[in-house]
């Protein structure tokens, strides 16, 4: 009988994946190509829970290729390269973000956008280059492409730091492209998640007076006193909500759940630019009568970022101290973690001790 794809590599591979719309996760053998020439081999030690895990675990984007192992704000360190690798060597510290491999040859990607080359790579939930499934860091060992690996900054610590490859860069990325990282600028921050608790620390290394916008009063201190924010807005709160109508120069919105734009867009000022990052698994409607036009405001997306841009926010975090709230788990916590994220329960990223507790279930620890 002909091998199924995920069982044609010769090295073997341990994760947790998900088999289901339940998105349960649960224990994994697979198998990682072998490293190649350009390749790098990296012991995965850290892993973020991102929600995009989450809506593909549950298949809410409606593209989940079961068993998905999910898992994009890895950090490792490295175990093998290839023989043209040039960047890195055995034992370097790395991380890996959301992409891990692109066409090198369009527009985009000699933009240094791989990020939205159309033929790029997702670090899970897709189909590789090669035709195998593409599976993710909620694993022991990851191989990819030197090109989408990260160095590791020397004073970022590999747990708290991994989140940056994710929610750092998304937030990150629209905050420089959309020209919101001017200093004096009224910025603000829809949902105190795992990336929006990122975008306000980014935010006020800019210089920028922040705003966080949520629904959860139970974060209003903490965002004020820890993270840095200048003022907190219940979104429910309609008379807090107009006393601040028309007085946001940018909004980077990231919140999960379908939602209305429209409250959000009516706090703009003029020439004002809601930038969209929360991928809701339904589409959102936006108001264009009146909101954008009266005020000639923006509406936008963002995707991640492309890798030079990662490296250089790495390393921006790394000068700034810019560090993630993280909750470190274990493995067998993850979907305690994920009904958790769910409900917002979480100051403010999950991040997997993958390197300790990948295997202990099992009686073996590395
Ligand atoms: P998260 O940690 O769960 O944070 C999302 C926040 O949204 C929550 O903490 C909550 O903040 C708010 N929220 C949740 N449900 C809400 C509702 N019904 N109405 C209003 N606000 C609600 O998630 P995350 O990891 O930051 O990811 C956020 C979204 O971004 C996800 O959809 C994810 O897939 C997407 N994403 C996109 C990109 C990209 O490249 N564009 C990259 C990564 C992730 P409050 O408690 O403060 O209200
Ligand atoms: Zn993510």
């Amino acid at each position: 009988m002909a091998k199924s794809p995920e069982m044609e590599h010769p090295v073997k591979a341990f994760g947790w994946a998900a088999r289901d719309t339940t998105g349960i996760l649960s224990p994994f053998k697979f198998s990682r190509r072998a490293t190649g020439e350009y390749d790098v081999q990296l012991k995965v030690l850290y892993c973020g829970i991102c929600h995009s895990d989450l809506h593909s675990a549950k298949n809410e984007w409606g593209s989940t290729p079961y068993p998905v192992v999910p898992g994009h704000e890895i950090s490792g360190v490295v175990t093998e390269v290839g023989n043209k690798v040039k960047k890195f060597k055995v034992g370097d510290k790395v991380g890996v973000g959301c992409v891990v491999e692109s066409c090198r040859q369009c527009d985009q990607c000699n933009k240094d956008l791989e990020n939205y080359c159309s033929k790029l790579v997702l670090t899970y939930g897709v189909t590789d280059t090669d035709g195998t499934p593409a599976y993710g860091g909620y694993s022991d060992i990851m191989v990819v492409n030197e090109h989408f690996v990260l160095q590791w900054p020397e004073n970022l610590p590999l747990d708290a730091g991994a989140p940056l490859l994710c929610a750092g860069i998304t937030t990150y990325s629209p905050l420089r492209h959309y020209g919101l990282d001017k200093p004096g600028l009224h910025i603000g921050i829809v949902g105190l998640g795992g990336l929006g608790h990122v975008g306000v620390k980014f935010a006020k290394a800019f210089g920028s007076k922040v705003t966080v916008i949520s629904t959860s009063i139970n974060k209003k201190k903490e965002a004020i006193e820890k993270l840095g924010a200048d003022a907190f807005l219940i979104s429910r709160d309609e008379e807090e909500m107009r006393g601040a109508l028309g007085t946001f120069d940018g909004i980077i919105d990231t919140v999960s759940a379908v939602h209305s734009l429209s409250p959000l867009l009516s706090l703009l000022k003029p020439d004002g630019k809601l930038i969209v990052v929360g991928a809701p698994g339904k589409p959102l409607e936006v108001p264009i009568f009146p909101e954008l036009i009266t005020g000639r405001k923006m509406v936008a997306g963002s995707m991640i970022g492309g890798w030079k841009e990662t490296q250089e926010m790495l390393d921006f975090a790394a000068k700034h101290n810019i560090l993630p709230d993280v909750e470190i788990v274990s493995m067998d916590y993850v979907n305690t973690a994920m009904e958790r994220l769910v409900k917002s329960d979480v100051k403010y990223r999950f991040v997997i001790d993958v390197g300790k507790t990948l295997r202990t279930q099992f009686g073996v620890v590395e």
